[in-house]
């Protein structure tokens, strides 16, 4: 291939291990979704936005909305108001959570705590099942056999369907999938053109070795990549402006794109709360990278050529 030739196109669905679960390969998130005192029928709107264009996935956790009048819980109990007045959208979606956080404690997975907060979650969301659970954040004071029995008990369960993590090391993941037989399917850690640190740290290879989705947080750098901060933004932004540009579609679009061209099969996880930019997301499937283009972005990124 020549570097002026273009990277294969993203597939558009990919399963969630053997499970057979199929999800769309963008994702949409709610970590904001308990916001600005948003009411169920305006989340509905967004839930709407989301399926409407195509994304079946759908990303939250049990400690959205932790700051938000509940105390804890918040955009899982806003989404489970939305499914209430509208059950039939539950069948519509791949519904992924997460959970493992307990304010004003750090992390907790601890057989107790971690079974409790499944059950909590089931109970806001009301769904009988979480399709993809993950732990949000590592316990280093949980044994990973531990948390292995507590997840495999809750899929035997059917409270949970298949198994994540998010923020974990390459070594945690290891450790977890191998008391787990192997069950992993997913993992979440930080991608976006301004976060590049896994493209080099191991953690997509080790994605692919085993066969697990990595779903991209804050793939826009929380929004950075639309407000520009430092001159390496600027700098990140002015490549993605540039196949934006002759592509017809938006900065952000462009961000989500050159993330799927990666082999891993990178899933974002667009986060704006706004239905017009979640619908503007599909048009990253319009986009394609030459490996030239998809270089210079990393290498703005990296601030240094490549060696
Ligand atoms: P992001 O896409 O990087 O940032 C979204 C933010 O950018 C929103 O506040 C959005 O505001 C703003 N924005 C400004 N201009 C935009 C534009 N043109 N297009 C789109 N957004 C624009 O994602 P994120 O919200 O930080 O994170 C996405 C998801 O990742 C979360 O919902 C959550 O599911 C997941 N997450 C996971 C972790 C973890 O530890 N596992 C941590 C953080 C996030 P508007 O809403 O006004 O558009």
């Amino acid at each position: 291939m020549s570097a002026n030739e273009t990277l294969p196109a993203p597939a558009l669905k990919r399963k969630l291990g053997t499970s057979g679960i199929e999800v769309s390969t963008i994702a949409w998130g709610m970590w904001r979704l308990a916001e600005n005192g948003r009411t169920a029928a305006d989340a509905a709107k967004l839930v709407h936005a989301a399926l409407d264009a195509g994304m079946n996935f759908l990303d939250t956790a049990d400690i959205y909305g932790f700051n938000g009048e509940g105390g804890f819980g918040d955009a899982e109990a806003l989404l489970g108001k939305v499914l209430a007045v509208e059950p039939g959208l539950r069948g519509r979606m791949v519904l992924a959570s997460k959970g493992g956080i307990m304010p004003p404690l750090p992390y907790d997975q601890s057989a107790g705590y971690l079974a409790s907060a499944i059950d909590a979650s089931l109970k806001r969301l009301r769904t009988e099942t979480i399709d993809l659970y993950q732990i949000h954040r590592p316990d280093i004071l949980a044994h990973p056999q531990e948390v292995a029995r507590t997840l495999d008990d809750a899929v035997k369960a059917g409270k949970i369907r298949t198994l994540g993590v998010s923020n974990f090391t390459i070594h945690q993941v290891a450790a977890l999938n191998q008391f787990l037989g192997n069950k992993l399917v997913a993992t979440q850690p930080e991608i976006s053109p301004l976060r590049i640190t896994c493209f080099e740290n191991g953690e997509l290879d080790q994605a692919m070795m085993m066969g697990l989705i990595p779903l991209a947080w804050s793939p826009l750098g929380g929004g950075r990549l639309a407000n520009l901060e430092s001159e390496r933004d600027k700098a990140v932004a002015a490549e993605l402006d540039r196949v934006a540009g002759a592509q017809g579609v938006s900065r952000t679009v462009a961000a989500y794109s050159w993330l799927m061209a990666h082999p891993a099969g990178i899933i974002p996880i667009v986060g704006s709360q706004q239905p017009d930019r979640i619908a503007e997301a599909a048009d990253a499937y319009k986009v394609r990278w030459s490996r030239q283009d998809w270089y210079a972005v990393l290498v703005s990124a990296r601030g240094e050529r490549l060696p």
